[in-house]
């Protein structure tokens, strides 16, 4: 049975209270956004707080399920078979046939659930359930009733219209994008840092990026995996600025002028100084990155508190407690692993010490800054000036 409408199922915003249907509003305009992106004619509307998506012409059902997939806020898809209350037996039958094409085998365990938000409905829930259960038993013998852990629940609920559906798909979870303000994720062409900003516009917020190229040390390539990755993680977060810094002066200044085991970090500050520059013109309300306590040198605790020093803007760090392999597993979830494995160097990876700090201490960083900070303060001036901003969509 090919079923052309969904019933969307969203948890979370549910319990917002006054503020429920800006949530909702939002939720139904990003599953219209990503629709739109695919072929076919879709209507999606809310009603008794519920949203329905209605394919209006042919369509593939896996493509607008996978679509479903990529919109945060959605916690189930339920391929639904809606139909018109035309009485009891009518009901019953089309359960029956909705079970017949949906399940090649009939012998799993099942319980109804109806829920009836009509009320003037002749049977109440309990008596729905009870005997829409036993037209199912009748129709298929080898089913069985298990109330307690059934593999299947037959969802009929009662409303207007009469819902009926069984299935529910897992949906991203999360909140609407645009729900939670904005933020400027520091997107290199690592496995991390694409993750940080998906982990981020799950809950709800709206990502810009900044990219810190350092040409020619680093590659035309190298810049086209970062815009590809953003372009990906796009698809779940919807449209990104990116900003492409040219950086390259500034490294050079760093490394010439400063202790080599201070460069990593120094550079680090740079690039959040510079970042912090774009998301405030931008209304930002945090920076964004990828890193996660240990992983490298410039992520121990004393090392990002040095970077931090440099900003006034929170900075959120997503998998700040995560182990590399967790995080790559949902880089691979979200298909963003391939394109960052892709082996293009880093512009941090060209200048970086052997021996780096792993305990910067913030005076001694200071002290190293203040031989560059003339000349840096015009570097950065021009590397501001001089970035380039691509809008990258899915
Ligand atoms: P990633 O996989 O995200 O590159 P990483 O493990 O390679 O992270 P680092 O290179 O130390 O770690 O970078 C830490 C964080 O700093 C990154 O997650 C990212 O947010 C930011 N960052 C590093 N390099 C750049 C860059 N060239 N442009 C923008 N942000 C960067
Ligand atoms: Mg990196």
């Amino acid at each position: 049975m090919k079923l052309d409408k969904f019933l969307i199922k969203y948890a979370e915003i549910g319990v917002k209270g006054k503020n429920r249907y800006l949530f909702e509003d939002k939720l139904v305009y990003n599953i219209k956004t990503a629709l739109s992106k695919i072929d076919g004619e879709y209507k999606v509307r809310k009603t008794e707080g519920r949203i329905y998506v209605e394919c209006l012409s042919s369509f593939d059902n896996d493509e607008v399920v996978e679509t479903l997939k990529t919109v945060f806020g959605i916690v189930g898809i339920c391929p639904l078979l809606q139909i018109t209350d035309e009485g009891f037996d009518d009901l019953s039958a089309k359960v029956v046939n909705f079970i017949d094409e949906t399940y090649d085998k009939k012998d799993f365990t099942f319980k109804v659930m109806a829920r009836r938000s009509r009320k003037n409905y002749p049977l109440n829930s309990m008596e729905i359930n009870e005997e829409l259960g036993g037209r199912i038993l009748d129709a298929f013998p080898d089913l069985k009733v298990d109330v307690h852990k059934p593999e299947v629940y037959i969802n009929v609920e009662i409303r207007e219209r009469i819902n009926i559906y069984s299935k529910v798909i897992p949906g991203p979870g999360g909140m609407p994008v645009g729900t939670a303000g904005s933020a400027m994720l520091l997107l290199s062409g690592g496995i991390d840092s694409p993750v940080a900003g998906y982990m981020v516009a799950k809950r709800g917020v709206k990502i810009d990026a900044v990219y810190f190229h350092a040409p020619p040390y680093t590659s035309e390539r190298a810049k086209q995996k970062v815009v590809d990755l953003a372009r990906i993680v796009s698809r779940y977060s919807g449209p990104i600025r990116l900003h492409i810094v040219n950086f390259t002066d500034c490294q050079l200044k760093i490394y010439e002028g400063c202790p080599h085991d201070q460069l990593t970090i120094i550079m680090r500050r740079y690039m959040m100084k510079i970042a912090e520059h774009f998301a405030k013109e931008k209304g930002n309300l945090g920076l964004v990155t990828g890193e996660s306590i240990g992983q490298v040198a410039s992520q121990t605790m004393q090392s990002m508190a040095v970077t931090n020093e440099v900003c006034t803007m929170p900075v959120y760090r997503p998998l700040v407690a995560m182990d590399k392999q967790d995080i790559i597993d949902i880089s691979e979830k979200i298909g963003t692993y391939e394109t960052s494995v892709l082996p293009y160097e880093d512009c941090c990876t060209i200048f970086v010490a052997k021996h780096p700090v792993t305990k910067p201490n913030l005076v001694s960083i200071k002290k190293s800054e203040s031989h560059i900070e003339e000349a840096m303060e015009e570097l950065v001036k021009v590397a501001i000036e001089t970035t380039e901003v691509i809008d990258v969509e899915f």
